[in-house]
């Protein structure tokens, strides 16, 4: 495998993990890291506003059958 394909596959190993890596409803601050609410919209700790390519991991729902 190439060395720029390696890379980029170690980089999309790391960044699937760190999206499992917060609890469901929860995103992760690009800047300081720290993982905060989905209903806000600008970090906790230090204030850096949500970007549109964070992304919230979603609460795992369960299958529902009536
Ligand atoms: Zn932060």
């Amino acid at each position: 495998m190439p060395r720029a394909e390696l890379e980029r596959a170690q980089a999309l190993a790391e960044e699937l993990f760190e999206a499992t890596d917060v609890a469901p409803g929860v995103w992760r601050c690009p800047a300081c890291g720290e993982a905060c609410e989905a209903a806000f919209e600008a970090c906790w700790s230090c204030g850096a506003e949500r970007g549109a390519e964070v992304r919230i991991v979603e609460p795992a729902s369960p299958p529902s059958r009536a």
